[in-house]
């Protein structure tokens, strides 16, 4: 069966003149309003580049948008069930623990503050369900007539620490309705939904700050050593400093918060002499950022101190590849959410995954992943992109694995195959106008949850973002360079 495409917003090819003039503003429109990214080649800071952007919104069928949107505080509220449940992450992590040093340094650490006595019972989860269209109908073998082009969505994945895009996702709204009105389609604009993420995020951090209710107490972003992705960081600040003058704001490395912080008797986090409220993390979540003992050491005294943070070590281990695989497992959903109509519709938007535990179950899914690698994709436990393995490598990867613990690490998902649409993507440095591509889309739906394990204080959607990557490649970061800014623009099919 041809992979399904939906048609783009406005008819393709744009005529060459007009095309080459409306990049340029666009490109001039992206760098005065913060669509950039600094250049890892010929890093400055005195410099940021464009980000690659998509020139016009990708096609994204309503009715599943509106799904997504609607499903949200639902997932969050099962992430924050998740996060809570001691025995259900001890159970589902302890093969991974065994054979995956990272993961296990994270649940050393909480299972150390669990010990010692939590200091902080709120979490603060800003959370981002990334999914993806399916344009294989599972009903029948060809394409449905009720269901054409498209059935529905599934879930790549949920992201519960440094969910980037706050920014990035509304601000890819704010340039394509700009390239619209310059193209002269200022009325499709309106089938571009509202984007509040940024405000949405940030009034999350704000109201965590609020709960812990210290006036002189500052917030805290845990950064990289080097940020490319540096606009979606900073505008959270601009964003919180104008909502809230009286907030300070501080970034540090883990090495820095291990040099210039302390914890005083009262377990507060102290620095520059003032207690920090909310720890919001945009790095910690991959080996590279612990580079040594002392980072690791950071992170136990942040998690240690009475500050909120974003998210606790309980909550970035409920986002972890092996814990969604988990909960796809029969009766699991039902144990966390009961049996009513929520759980069957978070079921729905789960792609198959697969255990490859040492035990019967695995066995069975490294037989059948070597008996159609295409049909799936391989996923260790990390996050940040680029990790992942596909295709014939699949095959490879297993059957070294094969008799080894190792495998343990890692899940085995179904494959989404999503539809095309064909559109131009501009990146920094490349020939403009660029050639007209077959892209796919990834949206992600923001979520923001604040609570602690008795109680629920906070629980909303807040915003989503679209990544846009060439069909055929694999992964799509946008800072990593393979994947390009982009908006939903809703059809009534
Ligand atoms: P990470 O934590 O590294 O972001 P993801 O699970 O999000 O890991 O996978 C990275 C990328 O790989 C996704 O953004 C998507 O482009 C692609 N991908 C992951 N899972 C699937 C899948 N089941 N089907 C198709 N593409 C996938
Ligand atoms: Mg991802």
């Amino acid at each position: 069966m041809a992979q399904a495409r939906l048609a783009s917003c406005v008819p393709l090819p744009v005529d060459h003149k007009t095309l080459v003039n409306v990049i340029e503003k666009a490109k001039d429109w992206a760098l005065m309003h913060g669509v950039g990214m600094r250049d890892r080649k010929q890093f400055s800071k005195d410099a940021i580049q464009i980000a690659p952007f998509v020139l016009l919104p990708s096609p994204f069928p309503r009715t599943e948008f509106n799904k997504a949107v609607e499903l949200q505080p639902i997932l969050n509220e099962l992430m924050h069930k998740v996060a809570h449940d001691d025995e259900f992450l001890q159970h589902t992590l302890q093969n991974a623990l065994q054979v995956d040093e990272f993961t296990a340094n994270l649940y050393d650490i909480w299972v150390k503050v669990r010990d010692e006595g939590i200091s902080q019972p709120v979490s603060l989860g800003m959370l981002r369900s990334d999914i993806m269209l399916e344009s294989r109908c599972p009903h029948t073998e060809n394409q449905c007539a009720k269901h054409t082009p498209y059935c529905s969505w599934k879930q790549v994945e949920i992201n519960s620490i440094a969910s980037g895009f706050g920014h990035l996702g509304p601000v890819s709204r704010e340039i394509q309705s700009y390239i619209l009105r310059q193209l002269g389609h200022g009325d499709l604009i309106k089938h571009m939904p509202e984007n509040r993420a940024l405000s949405g995020l940030c009034g999350g951090i704000i109201e965590a700050y609020d709960m812990y209710g210290v006036p002189s107490a500052v917030v805290l972003f845990v950064v990289e050593e080097v940020s490319y992705n540096i606009c979606d960081q900073r505008f959270h600040e601009f964003e919180i400093s104008e909502k809230r003058p009286d907030i300070q704001i501080f970034r540090k490395t883990l090495n820095e918060i291990y040099e210039e912080t302390d914890l005083n008797d009262k377990k507060q986090l102290v620095l520059d002499g003032r207690p920090v409220a909310v720890v919001y993390y945009r790095s910690g979540y991959e080996p590279a950022q612990y580079p040594s003992q002392r980072e690791w050491d950071a992170r136990l005294r942040v998690e240690r101190s009475n500050a909120i943070k974003c998210p606790s070590i309980h909550y970035q281990l409920a986002g972890t590849k092996k814990v969604q695989q988990a909960l796809a497992a029969p009766g699991v959903l039902e144990k966390f959410m009961g049996p009513g109509g929520a759980t069957s519709r978070v079921r729905d938007i789960f792609a198959g995954l697969y255990s490859l535990d040492f035990d019967e179950n695995g066995e069975r899914a490294v037989e059948m992943a070597l008996a159609d690698a295409e049909r799936f994709v391989l996923k260790p436990q990390r996050e940040g992109g680029g990790n992942n393995i596909y295709g014939p490598e699949i095959r490879d990867a297993l059957t070294r694995m094969r008799h080894s613990r190792e495998r343990a690490a890692y899940i085995l998902m179904e494959r989404i195959l999503p539809p095309l649409v064909q559109g131009y993507v501009v990146r920094p440095g490349a020939p403009v106008p660029p050639p007209i591509s077959d892209l796919v889309s990834e949206l992600g739906i923001f979520g923001v949850i604040i609570g602690s394990k008795e109680k629920i204080l906070h629980n909303k959607q807040v915003g989503h973002m679209l990544r846009t990557k060439l069909a055929d490649a694999n992964e799509g970061g946008v800072a990593a360079g393979l994947g390009a800014l982009d908006s939903p623009y809703l059809l009534d099919l």
